[in-house]
């Protein structure tokens, strides 16, 4: 039977704080709807994370599990609660109580009010230090320059329609998965809700610098090709030199001078080397995502559910 509201949680390692924050959610959802599920979707956790959402199960059957088979990131996980997911309406929100779960009655309100995206949008980082909030203004400044969707203080806390819900995991079979950006290019009615993001109260983030990088590569070579550009444009600046250093020489020339130096040689195959590396290294990204896509491998693999009514397999 589809439930009304499902709340799908993507939780890797939480299980310090995973019984507080389903008591929480629990109580909220309860009150929110008549018909909720909690979905937990275990991302390969070292921790026993499905001995507590079998142990949460027991005493609360809305309560949920989808165990992937090993740790496929959050997007990934994101997705497997998404597809099994039968809420008429479905909230995403992160297990470590950092999206406060306060808003979901708000959400559901604007939801039955005819909304069918309702974006949680950050309104303070919390304990962001300056270096995370620099590197974040600089990445939504350049994502949304080049892909031509506004992500300034989004997250990954959102509701949305079964409608959006179905179109997101139906119809876009793309594998290298972005949430966020997927969730603003769908269109369809979108309102936002402003939040706080709470401190983590337990566990630790999951996310290092090298990781950041490399999500920051994949959702921009994911959303815009316009990178692409670069390569002629360098091609050019590297044909502008080369005229003026020509005309240069050919000047020095008839001048009865002799064609100026070593260095200026040097410097220029330097100088195109570069720009040669730059450009095979953008047009090596998008072959990368290329390659990624090709191969058609499933978002992730799903190890066991526990209390899903359709038991998953791996459907994807
Ligand atoms: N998470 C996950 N897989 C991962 C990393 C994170 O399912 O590989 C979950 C994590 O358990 C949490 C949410 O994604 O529920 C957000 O992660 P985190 O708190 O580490 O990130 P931040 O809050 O800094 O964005
Ligand atoms: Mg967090």
């Amino acid at each position: 039977m589809p439930c009304e509201l499902s709340i799908v949680i993507p939780a890797f390692n939480e299980s310090s704080g995973l019984p507080h924050a389903l008591d929480t959610i629990k109580a909220i959802a309860a009150n929110a709807s008549d018909s909720y599920e909690i979905i937990v979707v275990d991302d390969g956790s070292t921790d026993d994370m499905p001995g507590l959402i079998n142990a949460a199960h027991a005493r609360t059957p809305e309560i949920r599990g989808i165990i992937l088979s090993r740790q496929f990131g959050k997007e990934a996980a994101l997705y497997a609660g998404l597809k099994h997911a039968s809420g008429k309406a479905v909230v995403t929100l992160d297990a470590d109580l950092q999206h406060p779960p306060e808003l979901i009655p708000d959400m559901l309100e604007q939801w039955r009010n005819g909304a069918e995206i309702v974006h949680g949008v950050k309104q303070d980082r919390g304990a962001d230090s300056l270096i995370q909030r620099l590197t974040a203004a600089i990445y939504n400044g350049v994502f949304s320059r080049l892909s031509g969707f506004d992500l300034r203080g989004s997250s990954d806390f959102k509701l949305l329609d079964r409608r959006v819900v179905d179109v997101l995991t139906k119809k876009l079979p793309e594998s290298g998965r972005f949430y966020r950006g997927l969730s603003a290019w769908v269109g369809y009615q979108q309102v936002t809700v402003p939040f706080d993001v709470a401190p983590r109260e337990t566990g630790e983030r999951h996310w290092g610098g090298l990781g950041l990088i490399r999500y920051a590569l994949h959702t921009v070579t994911a959303f815009s090709s316009l990178p692409l550009m670069i390569v002629p444009a360098l091609g050019l600046v590297m044909l502008v030199i080369a005229v003026i250093l020509g005309v240069e020489a050919i000047f020095s020339r008839l001048a009865g001078n002799s064609i100026s130096g070593f260095a200026t040689l040097e410097i220029t195959i330097l100088f195109a080397a570069s720009m040669i590396m730059i450009g095979l290294g953008i047009i090596g990204q998008y072959m990368a995502r290329m390659f990624d896509e090709i191969k058609g491998r499933p978002v992730c693999l799903i190890s066991r559910s526990i209390g899903m009514n359709n038991s998953p397999g791996n459907d994807f």
